[in-house]
C-alpha cells in the first residue's frame, strides 16, 4: 500500500517510450499513476500495441490505466513485464487487471521496468539469435533490400544452401510491425532446424533451403508502430497488382518470382487481441480449394505435432476463406475506398512458382487456455518445424 512506500516527490516517476518498439501516448502521470493509450500513428482505426519504460518506481505500487476506445488494451494475462531492457519477459496475470487498469508493486530493486502489451521481440532479440549461432555453417545472413528509412532488412538463409537445394521454403514475420509473439515462434523454428535436435529437424537441414525475412515492416518493429492497418495500407495488403508501396514487399515479389520454386510460403501473425476465436493459433484460408487442401494436410501434421506439446493447435480453429471476417471485405481497402487489395497469400497463388502457401495466426497469450509465452511459443515453433518436414516430406518423392 501507498503507506508502505510514500511518494517521493523528489523522485518522480518516469515514462518513456525512446527505445525500440516503444510506443504509448502518456497522457499523464501522477505520483504513482500512469495513464497512457496506444500511439496509433498512421493507423487507420484503432489498435492496441503499446510498450514503455518505467524508471524511478523501485518499491511503489504503480497502477497503469490503458485508455482504449476500440476493444481492450491489456491482453488476457495482464501486461508483459521484463525487468532487463526489455530481454527477458513474464506475464503480469489476469488478476492485476481490473477494468482498462492494471497495478503491480515494484520490486525495491529494479529501477528500470517495461510493460508491454505483449513480450517484445525487436533487432536486439534477432542479433542476439544471430550472434549465439554465429559459428553455424548452415545459416547465412544476408540482405533482402533497405527500408525507407534506410535500415537493412535481413534474410537468412539456413538448411540446404548447396547449389539447388531438393525443396526452398520462405518464411516471413512482422509484415504486421506490432505482432511480435510470431516472431518468438519463427526464432524457435529456426533453432529447431539448426539444433537438429530429431529426425525432421535433420531432414530439413538435409533436404530444404529455408529462407527467412524475420522482419518485413524493420521501420515498424523498431519505430514500435501498431504496423496493422497502416495508412494507406499496410504492408500485409501490398501485394496488388499496382506493384507496392514498400520497398520490403517489392523485394519480396521479386525474391518469390525469380528465386525459382518455393515449396512453401508461410506467413506468421497474430490475431485481434479480443474475442474467443482469437485466443487460439489458427490457419487463414485464401481463396483457391487446392491450396488450401495442402494447407490442410500441413494443418494435420501441425494438430499432430502439436497435441502433447505446450500449446495446442486444432484444425478445428482455421478460418477458411468465407468465414468469420475472412471475406472479401477483409481484402479492401480501409480509407473507405472499394479498391480491392493483396495479400502474400493471394500473390502466391497468381505468381511464380510456389507450392503450398499459408497464413498462420498465433495468439499473444493465450491458446485453449495453456500459457503463451517466450518458451511455449518456441516450442511451437519446433512444433511447425516438425510439420513442415512431414509436409514437405509427403508432397515429394518419398524422401522421408
Ligand atoms: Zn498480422
Amino acid at each position: 500500500m501507498s503507506t508502505e512506500h510514500p511518494v517521493n516527490p523528489e523522485h518522480p516517476v518516469q515514462v518513456d517510450t525512446g527505445f525500440p518498439g516503444g510506443n504509448a501516448v502518456i497522457e499523464r502521470v501522477e505520483a504513482d499513476r500512469i495513464v497512457l493509450r496506444p500511439d496509433l500513428r498512421d493507423t487507420i482505426g484503432d489498435w492496441f500495441y503499446w510498450c514503455i519504460c518505467v524508471r524511478g518506481a523501485q518499491g511503489r505500487d504503480l497502477t497503469v490505466q490503458v485508455r482504449r476506445d476500440g476493444g481492450p488494451g491489456i491482453g488476457v494475462r495482464g501486461p508483459a513485464v521484463s525487468t532487463d531492457g526489455g530481454h527477458h519477459w513474464t506475464w503480469l496475470g489476469a488478476d492485476s487487471v481490473s477494468g482498462d487498469e492494471f497495478s503491480l508493486t515494484v520490486p525495491e530493486h529494479t529501477t528500470e521496468l517495461r510493460l508491454s502489451f505483449g513480450m517484445s521481440y525487436t533487432a536486439d532479440h534477432l542479433e542476439r539469435f544471430l550472434a549465439a549461432n554465429a559459428a553455424h555453417g548452415a545459416l547465412e545472413r544476408g540482405l533482402l533490400t533497405h527500408s525507407e528509412q534506410g535500415r537493412p532488412v535481413d534474410l537468412l538463409r539456413l538448411g540446404n544452401l548447396r547449389g539447388a537445394p531438393p525443396r526452398r521454403v520462405l518464411l516471413t514475420g512482422r509484415h504486421h510491425a506490432c505482432e511480435m509473439m510470431a516472431s518468438h515462434v519463427l526464432e524457435g523454428l529456426l533453432a529447431h532446424v539448426l539444433g537438429g535436435d530429431d529426425v525432421e529437424a535433420r531432414w530439413l537441414a538435409e533436404h530444404v533451403e529455408l529462407v527467412v525475412v524475420p522482419f518485413v515492416d524493420v521501420d515498424g518493429v523498431a519505430r514500435g508502430d501498431q504496423g496493422k492497418n497502416r495508412a494507406p495500407h499496410d504492408h500485409a495488403r501490398d501485394y496488388g497488382p499496382e506493384g507496392g508501396l514498400y520497398p520490403e514487399t517489392r523485394a519480396i515479389r521479386q525474391l518469390l518470382v525469380n528465386t525459382g520454386r518455393f515449396d512453401a510460403v508461410l506467413d506468421l501473425h497474430c490475431p485481434n487481441v479480443a474475442g474467443p476465436t482469437n485466443q487460439r493459433a489458427y490457419f487463414v484460408g485464401s481463396e483457391g480449394a487446392e491450396n488450401w487442401e495442402a494447407v490442410q494436410r500441413l494443418a494435420a501434421a501441425l494438430e499432430e505435432e502439436t497435441a502433447t506439446g505446450p500449446l495446442e493447435y486444432r484444425r478445428a480453429d482455421d478460418l477458411p476463406f468465407g468465414t468469420a471476417w475472412n471475406g472479401p471485405a477483409n481484402y479492401l481497402s480501409r480509407d473507405g475506398l472499394e479498391t480491392p487489395l493483396t495479400s502474400l497469400d493471394a500473390f502466391c497463388a497468381d505468381h511464380g512458382d510456389i507450392g503450398t502457401h499459408a497464413v498462420l495466426e498465433f495468439p499473444y497469450a493465450d491458446a485453449h487456455g495453456a500459457e503463451v509465452n517466450t518458451a511455449t511459443a518456441r516450442a511451437f515453433g519446433a512444433a511447425l518445424a516438425r510439420a513442415l518436414a512431414q509436409h514437405l516430406a509427403g508432397n515429394g518423392a518419398g524422401q522421408g
